[in-house]
């Protein structure tokens, strides 16, 4: 019998549905008929809000605790907010519900890629792993602002830590088995200012103590950001707190030649969410111009995710198979969407892959 897995996917807003449809065409075209993957559209983002007064039903949320892979496009739109300004981040509000705790961020640059580094036929290939669910972001949303002070809170936990430095080095492990790294793990954080971060480089360290098989060190986090422009090429597995995350994620989505490149997932115990790093785009919205490999890639992801979960080989080699599809266009160089130079639309991109595959 086939087997058959549950995918809820979020659409969202802006350029979300105009990117969803040619990457399930894809997933599709891939899984071609030697595993079914049931897809499952559920109501969420600022749309949704506007119409509804409600962000993220409580059924959308359950549907996608219950499914096997959750696939997101982009959600938030600046003109829809909530009464006290801010805005509408559902995608944020998932990772808190289901404890997605690893924000994982591949940054990956192969031949024809347009990075603005001189790489003199380099590859650069490495993950960074941003705790998605703590950290600067705790107080997010109830920051205590007054007249004379405003006030955030950092907060990082033992529990949450050592699953996020665990399933760190267990990534390292896999990708050396799978002769992608070099089996090393780089904690980056700010253990020389803070206490809180030489809490997180303990933790780190004994949990690196499990893996002598692995090489580990630290970095702060303002050193990473000069190497990752001038070595990135050296790193394999970084592993960092949720703000130094979302900056160096954007910094490597820039060496990856931009958002439209940046694939992610966001991953816990139980569930898992795979959505290209960049936001709904809404000034393309409509146009049929939005560039659909970073979510494309990000569909690659939860093949892999899926396929070594539910110990389904073919799958994972699907999830390889799609992700150099767009490598092989991309390296081509004729048919790129304008954010890469390029004057071809979403759906020209989408077939491109399929040509590829
Ligand atoms: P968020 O805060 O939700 O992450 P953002 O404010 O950083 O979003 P994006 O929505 O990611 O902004 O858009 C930033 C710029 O990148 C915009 O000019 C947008 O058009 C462009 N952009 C983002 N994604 C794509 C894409 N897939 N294809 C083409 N251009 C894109």
């Amino acid at each position: 019998m086939t087997a058959t897995y549950k995918i809820a996917v979020f659409e969202g807003d802006g350029i979300g549905p105009e990117i969803m449809a040619p990457t399930l065409r894809c997933l599709d075209h891939v899984a071609g008929g030697k595993y079914h993957l049931d897809y499952r559209s559920l109501p969420a983002g600022a749309g949704h809000y506007e119409q509804t007064g409600d962000a993220l039903p409580d059924s959308s949320i359950e549907n996608a605790r219950a499914s096997d892979a959750i696939l997101l496009s982009a959600m938030g739109l600046p003109r829809v907010r909530y009464p006290d300004g801010t805005e509408i981040t559902p995608q944020i509000d998932i990772r808190l519900k289901l404890d997605l705790f690893a924000g994982v961020r591949p940054v990956r640059v192969t031949e024809g890629q347009p990075t603005p580094l001189k790489l003199e036929g380099r590859e650069i290939d490495f993950v960074l792993i941003r705790e998605s669910t703590e950290g600067l972001f705790h107080t997010q949303g109830c920051g205590e602002v007054t007249q004379d002070y405003a006030r955030e809170t950092l907060r990082i936990t033992r529990k949450t830590s050592e699953d996020l430095f665990r399933f760190t080095f267990a990534l390292a492990e896999q990708r050396r088995a799978a002769g992608r790294g070099i089996g090393r793990v780089t904690c980056v954080d700010k253990a020389n200012v803070f206490r809180a971060f030489a809490f997180f480089r303990e933790i780190f360290d004994e949990v690196a103590a499990g893996h002598a098989d692995l090489t580990s060190d630290h970095a702060y986090v303002d050193a990473m950001a000069l190497w990752m422009v001038e070595k990135p090429w050296a790193f394999d597995v970084m592993v960092t707190e949720n703000m130094f995350g979302d900056i160096l994620s954007d910094l490597g989505a820039g060496l990856m030649g931009g958002l439209g490149l940046a694939p992610s997932a966001d991953i816990g115990h139980d569930n898992a969410v795979f959505q290209p790093c960049h936001g709904s785009a809404p000034d393309i919205a409509g146009q049929g111009v939005a560039n659909p490999f970073a979510m494309i890639l990000s569909g690659a992801m939860m093949l892999d995710w899926l396929g070594l979960r539910s110990g389904n080989a073919e799958m994972v080699a699907d999830g390889a198979r799609l992700d150099a599809a767009v490598r092989k266009v991309i390296a081509k160089g004729d048919v790129m969407t304008r954010d890469l130079g390029g004057s071809a639309g979403t759906d020209t991109a989408a077939e491109a892959v399929l040509s590829a595959l």
